[in-house]
């Protein structure tokens, strides 16, 4: 008997590493992993809570499990399952709640159950690194955790409360994952967590970390996923001239106000925060530094949303991730005084979004007659190569008859309006 089962995977890429690896265990112990649309003996959501709208997700994608399939094991795991797990054990809406904690235990109790038994997630040991290294997954990155949980506690985030404390996995696990996977065939690798420059494991910081994750062979680079702008020395931004480190980073601003970064209790300020942007700048000129920015904070008057714009418009960043401040329960933030109704936020995010559209077509254009060395994923309707370069800028290969999974210098020559705005190029002839 085959037997099916098919993962939904919600939130961040820390999340989607997990799944990535589970995805891949069930295929070498021989289980058919389907798509979550079609029908399945089991189904396993991995969850997000960071804001009200990912708890609602979550929920839907729940009830519609319940009411399709009615018959079939459902797991939820993941942020909302940590946080609400009493409410949805006894909701009766799925069979299993598994915090984050247990999440490696997910395909024993697929197993137990497959064999008639049941087990509670509970009884496994709490494992937040044991995953193998995954060779089948939905991706052509690969996405490898490096770190977990967080210490910071910024009074708008849920994130210690549903990921625990900072813990960092044995650098040696590290570099043997990140070998297993080039020798799978991946070509770019992205370290991921959850404040990942905090990362410790005895005297390997972040830093020493990516050095030596940069001196192993093989044909591949390396991507730093989303980043606190603390915990890194100066000397961090001199890594970026190795030609296997892609040069974009992602670091969370989250305001441009010095006094709404002291409320949110952020480890920087905001003219720490534009030295650190300056310096990238002066050091690559082309770097991609994108960001995210929370709108609608408690106490954010229109003044200090302002500053906010004013600091993205000195920066212009490559993109902005822009969040409505969403009441986190059991956050400080919760209590604090001044909320901001809802309409407020949605005009606020609605402005920095068209802000951040405007920035990130300035920059892709500041590309076109230049060369980007594109990873390829996958091909549109016409045939064409479609992936990213180096500066994590999306690209078009107006050639036909290339393959996927491959690296291709490309000269730019123009920019494509689709959902978002695309960079079309050619191969770069010797
Ligand atoms: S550093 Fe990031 S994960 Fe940690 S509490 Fe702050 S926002 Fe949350």
């Amino acid at each position: 008997m085959t037997k099916k089962i098919a993962f939904k995977t919600l939130g961040c890429r820390l999340n989607l590493f997990e799944t990535d690896a589970l995805v891949s265990e069930c295929t070498k112990m021989d289980y058919h992993v389907v798509d979550f649309s079609q029908e399945a003996d089991v189904y396993v959501v991995n969850t997000c809570t960071v804001t009200n709208q990912s708890d609602h997700k979550s929920k839907q994608v729940m009830n519609q499990m319940k009411r399709l399939h009615p018959d079939s094991l459902k797991i939820v795991t993941g942020c909302m399952a940590t946080n609400y797990k009493e409410q949805l054990e006894q909701s009766g809406k799925v069979d299993y709640v598994v915090d984050n904690d247990h999440k490696t235990a997910i395909t024993s109790l697929v197993e137990n159950w497959f064999e008639g038994r049941t087990a509670s997630p509970d009884s496994f040991e709490k494992d937040l690194f044991g995953y193998e290294p995954a060779d089948t997954t939905f991706h052509t990155r690969s996405l490898i955790k490096i770190q977990d949980g967080c210490n910071n506690f910024c009074t708008f985030c849920i994130i210690p409360k549903v990921r625990g404390r900072a813990t960092s996995r044995p650098a040696k696990d590290i570099y043997d994952n990140i070998k297993q996977v080039i020798a799978f065939g991946y070509k770019e690798i992205v370290l991921t967590g959850v404040n990942i420059g905090r990362y410790q494991d005895e005297d390997t910081n972040f830093e020493k970390l990516v050095e030596q994750i940069l001196e192993i062979s093989g044909d591949f680079r390396l991507r730093i996923s989303s980043m606190e702008p603390d915990g890194f020395t100066d000397s961090f931004f001199r890594l970026f001239a190795h030609p296997k480190l892609t040069p974009h980073l992602h670091l969370c601003l989250q305001s441009g106000s010095e006094d709404i970064l002291l409320k949110m209790r952020r480890m920087y300020t905001a003219e720490l925060f534009e030295k650190m942007a300056v310096e990238l700048r002066r050091l690559y000129p082309d770097f991609n530094l994108t960001t995210d920015i929370i709108v609608g904070f408690p106490g954010e008057t229109e003044e200090k949303f302002q500053e906010s714009i004013a600091m993205a418009k000195r920066l212009q960043f490559g993109h902005i991730h822009t969040f409505k401040y969403s009441v986190r329960h059991g956050t400080r933030a919760e209590h604090m005084p001044n909320q901001i109704p809802e309409k407020e936020k949605t005009r606020r995010s609605e402005i920095i979004r068209h802000l951040s559209d405007e920035m990130k077509l300035a920059y892709r254009k500041s590309f076109v007659g230049k060369e980007q060395t594109v990873l390829t994923e996958q091909f549109d309707k016409r045939g064409f190569a479609i992936g990213y370069g180096e500066h994590y800028v999306p690209v078009v290969i107006r050639q036909k008859g290339l393959e996927k999974n491959k690296f291709y210098t490309v000269i730019l020559n123009g920019i494509e309006m689709q959902d978002e705005p695309v960079l079309t190029g050619l191969l770069k002839t010797q």
